[in-house]
């Protein structure tokens, strides 16, 4: 039988859940193709996760040189290389980008480039440098990712996107931070690193909101140790042109000047021009793509993934979320995303792993919860001379003894709470992190030997 439509499946969007669809579909046999307007790769790989997990190495170096000198270390005042780094990283990312066009090619995705959008609900018209092309498939898959979201302020132009902060020429040394979330966290972190004086503006009463409220003081307070100039519940009126600073004029009635100012305020899906009416896709709240468990939107031949659809915003879930989709389409139709325990990391000096509840949700649901923590300064500090100290949490469910929740704030704590994640997500109970034994002496071993309550 002749196949009505040229693909089986059209992916819009070759970021990380785009990327993951079309692979795995077509190793089972579909004919697909994907769309791609810029990198190959996405936000993840060119301006998110890759690059700044890379930078972030970069800016903890300066931390290692003076620890170093408590270990007998002696050695002349370092110096950093911006141009260098900004250049090894756009070598790497070009590597990565080359990697993803040889797994699409050789899974037999047609990789098309250009900007996508809908003619209807099985249509798409790719435009491209020579001209518009239309192609037709059975299904649609949306994975358009999200956008940098910039406030509405006089001067607003005048300050970047996490996009640009990759690239900044020349090394910004007074940075201002707008924002409180972990893309705002990480990057203040980033530059404080790399020797820029750093102020982060938030007009909230804590960073990171939805993290745990002890995890959020706590970290806030590492952050400044640091020497972040946090100013929480201050807000940015505007941005002006004073020669060759940019001026920002706070709600506090202060004025601060700086080299760049980096507005971290959020991501909204990615659907303009996107033709979403055309299809009859319905959208949600600030334009998020409304899907069902099998990410199908309001229109059957419809689907979309990660971050346009504004749920969990993370690389590791549009991936799993990808899955779902081919396996809905040309599996067996079993899989089922679970949103439950999901470990997050935040790459801040120092670092912050979390998994399942904070302790305020747990109260919510469970009504009966003991928290066990410990706070402390890691042996390695003993010598350093650095004040830098962790913190550790466990937030376990009376009646049943598992632990929900699990937090830290300390050094490698996303590459710690990943394995943690597994015992989690098995239902371990407190009682069976009680009868793990700790390797000693690491700062890991603290989660298992938590013993008095502490509250
Ligand atoms: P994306 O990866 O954003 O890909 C969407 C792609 O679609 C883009 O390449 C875009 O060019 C393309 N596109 C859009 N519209 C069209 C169109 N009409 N036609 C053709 N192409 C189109 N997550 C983590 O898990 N860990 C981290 O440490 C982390 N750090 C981050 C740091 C930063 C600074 C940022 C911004 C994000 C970070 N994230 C992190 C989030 C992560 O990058 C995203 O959750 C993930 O990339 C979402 O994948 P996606 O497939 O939904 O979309």
């Amino acid at each position: 039988m002749a196949h009505p439509h040229a693909f089986d499946l059209f992916v819009i969007g070759a970021g990380s859940g785009g990327v993951r669809a079309a692979r795995m579909a077509a190793q089972r046999g579909a004919r697909v193709a994907i769309a791609e307007a810029a990198a190959l790769g996405g936000t993840c790989v060119n301006v998110g996760c890759i690059p700044k997990k890379l930078y972030s190495y970069a800016a903890h170096y300066a931390q290692d040189f003076r620890d170093a000198a408590g270990f007998g270390w002696d050695a002349p005042e370092p110096r950093h290389d911006w141009e260098r780094l900004r250049a090894n990283r756009a070598e790497e990312i070009g590597r990565l980008n080359r990697v993803y066009q040889r797994l699409l090619e050789d899974a037999g995705v047609r990789i098309l480039r250009g900007w996508a959008s809908f003619v209807d609900a099985h249509g798409v018209r790719l435009e491209t440098t020579h001209g518009a092309e239309h192609f037709s498939a059975e299904h649609v898959l949306v994975a358009t990712g999200g956008t940098p979201v910039t406030p509405d302020i006089p001067g607003a132009q005048l300050g970047v996107s996490s996009d640009s902060m990759f690239d900044l020429d020349p090394f910004p040394a007074r940075l201002a931070v707008v924002g409180g979330g972990y893309i705002a966290c990480e990057f203040a972190s980033i530059f404080r690193g790399l020797g820029a004086q750093v102020h982060q503006l938030y007009r909230g009463e804590q960073i990171l909101r939805g993290f745990d409220e002890e995890v959020r003081h706590f970290a806030a307070a590492e952050l400044a140790k640091h020497g972040i100039d946090l100013r929480l519940r201050t807000d940015v009126r505007s941005l002006a042109r004073a020669g060759a600073d940019i001026e920002l004029a706070l709600d506090t009635g202060q004025r601060l000047q700086a080299d760049t100012v980096l507005f971290a305020t959020g991501r909204a899906p990615n659907v303009n021009g996107l033709g979403l009416e055309a299809a009859g896709v319905r959208q949600g709240p600030g334009g998020a793509i409304v899907v069902d468990a099998q990410y199908r939107t309001s229109v059957p031949s419809v689907y979309a993934i990660g971050d346009v659809t504004a749920r969990l915003q993370l690389t590791p879930v549009a991936l799993a979320e990808a899955m779902v989709v081919v396996d809905s389409l040309f599996g067996e139709g079993r899989r089922q995303m679970d949103y439950d325990i999901v470990p997050t990391a935040v790459f801040t000096h120092p670092n912050i792993g979390t998994v399942g509840m904070t302790e305020q949700q747990a109260r919510e649901r469970f009504g009966r919860v003991t928290v066990y923590r410990s706070e402390f300064k890691a042996l390695k500090h003993t010598l350093s001379g650095s004040t830098e100290r962790c913190l550790m949490k466990l937030v376990v469910q009376d009646a049943t003894d598992r632990v929900v929740g699990l937090h830290m704030v300390g050094p490698d704590a996303g590459e710690i709470v990943q394995g943690f994640a597994v015992a989690m997500k098995a239902g371990a109970t407190k009682a069976v992190f009680d009868a793990t034994l700790g390797i000693h002496p690491t700062i890991a071993e603290e989660f298992v030997t938590m013993r008095e309550a502490a509250r």
